[in-house]
């Protein structure tokens, strides 16, 4: 088979390279000069950072790191976020450690439970999320944390949201200081760059950089640019949030005590700053900062959640399971707000099931069990059944 493939991120880049593993060619298209979308990292000042905002991998899913593995070694580690709030750094998501960083004292995980359960606004079904965070860590705590930063993030009241949006994050039932629960959190050893280039070296894979897509469709396309973009907008512009970057050089050890410092006060412009060495592990006399600061206009990041773009993604999702021999993977194209690992899942399923039959060893790999993760494809309105636009899904 020839296979056409849109983009080279996540999504492209494993389909592409499972396609070719199982001995079809493929001719990938990537406008930008470089391949790895937006998880595309590069070094400055010696240090790897992040281009368009920081990745962190983390996942349960141990298919997914088995196939990564084959492309990079991995650097464990625990990713940590602080908040900058009345002043000083307090430990978050929110658990007794960040009680303990803005009150003083340190509980018991009982008497955390109970300040926990006193808290919380009851509310039986979170319609939005404001809803969602009051009744699940209470009025002091989501104005501290949550309805300033997420007012920046999305540029919208938390009330005008979905849910999901925030209910990505934790809240501990103790006093943990790690920003994600899954089990394995790692970042590729040199970088994801280098890991795409490994994954896509492969003599059946011709890969075009600073070639926008010109058309060209093979006997199978996967496209992985932005949902409505396919259609020509014609059931209307889907908003995909979009994110400003300003990386400095300091002359100086540290910046700040952990990788990433989120900053959720009104009185900021910027959301989070990002110290590199903390997330890449290098050790430097210098480091570099970035900067966040979220945008409307610019290169799409995120679908955004609301109910309103959520109908207008349903509609587009109809027209793409109707489309002939064209797949819609990744975070853009399925406008899905998915993690790294859950798009390489998605791309994994849908070699399996486009490309049968695969032979061994990729065969092991793909045909493991379902996503075992908390993770419901459903939670963002995605249509029952067509969860995926795979052919005989
Ligand atoms: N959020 C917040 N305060 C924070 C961190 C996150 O209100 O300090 C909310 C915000 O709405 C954000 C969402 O939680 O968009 C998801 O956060 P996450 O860190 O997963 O965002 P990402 O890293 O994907 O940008």
């Amino acid at each position: 088979m020839r296979i056409v493939v849109i983009g080279s991120g996540f999504a492209g880049a494993v389909f592409a390279r499972l396609a070719a593993d199982l001995g079809h060619r493929c001719k990938v298209f990537e406008a930008r000069s470089q391949v790895g979308g937006n998880a595309f990292d590069r070094k400055v000042a010696g240090i790897v950072a992040h281009s368009y905002g920081p990745h962190y991998f983390r996942t349960d899913n141990a298919a997914v790191v088995r196939f990564l593995s084959r492309f990079t070694e991995w650097r464990k580690t625990v990713f940590r976020v602080l908040a900058k709030v009345r002043g000083k750094y307090v430990r978050f998501p929110i658990s007794s450690g960040t009680y303990e960083d803005l009150y003083g004292k340190k509980l018991s995980t009982r008497e955390w439970a109970r300040e926990l359960a006193a808290r919380k606004v009851p509310l039986a079904d979170a319609a939005n999320a404001q809803e969602q965070l009051l009744s699940s860590v209470g009025e002091e705590f989501y104005k501290l944390f949550y309805e300033g930063y997420t007012a920046k993030q999305w540029g919208k009241h938390p009330r005008e949201l979905l849910p999901y949006v925030v209910a990505r994050i934790p809240v501990y039932k103790d006093d943990r200081w790690q920003y994600f629960s899954e089990a394995f959190q790692a970042q590729p050893a040199r970088g994801y760059a280098r890991m795409f280039e490994n994954m896509l070296s492969h003599p059946l894979i011709d890969v075009r950089t600073s070639t926008p897509w010109d058309g060209e469709r093979g006997d199978l396309t996967i496209y992985t640019g932005p949902l409505d973009a396919w259609f020509d907008c014609r059931e209307g512009k889907l908003p995909y949030r979009s994110l400003k970057f300003r990386t400095r050089i300091l002359a100086r050890k540290n910046y700040q005590p952990c990788g990433q410092v989120n900053y959720p006060s009104l009185n900021v412009p910027y959301t989070r700053t990002l110290e590199w060495k903390h997330i890449t592990g290098e050790t430097s006399p210098l480091t570099v900062v970035t900067w966040e600061s979220p945008a409307d206009r610019g290169e799409p990041f995120y679908p955004m959640p609301t109910e309103e773009a959520a109908r207008m993604a349903q509609a587009y999702r109809r027209l793409a399971a109707r489309e002939k021999n064209v797949l819609f993977l990744g975070r853009l194209a399925t406008y899905q707000y998915l993690n790294m690992d859950q798009v390489v899942w998605h791309a994994m399923q849908a070699a399996r099931r486009a490309l049968k039959p695969a032979p061994q060893p990729e065969e092991s790999a793909l045909g493991l069990p379902p996503f075992p993760s908390h993770w419901n494809p459903h939670e963002t309105g995605y249509p029952k059944g067509t969860a995926h636009h795979l052919p005989g899904s």
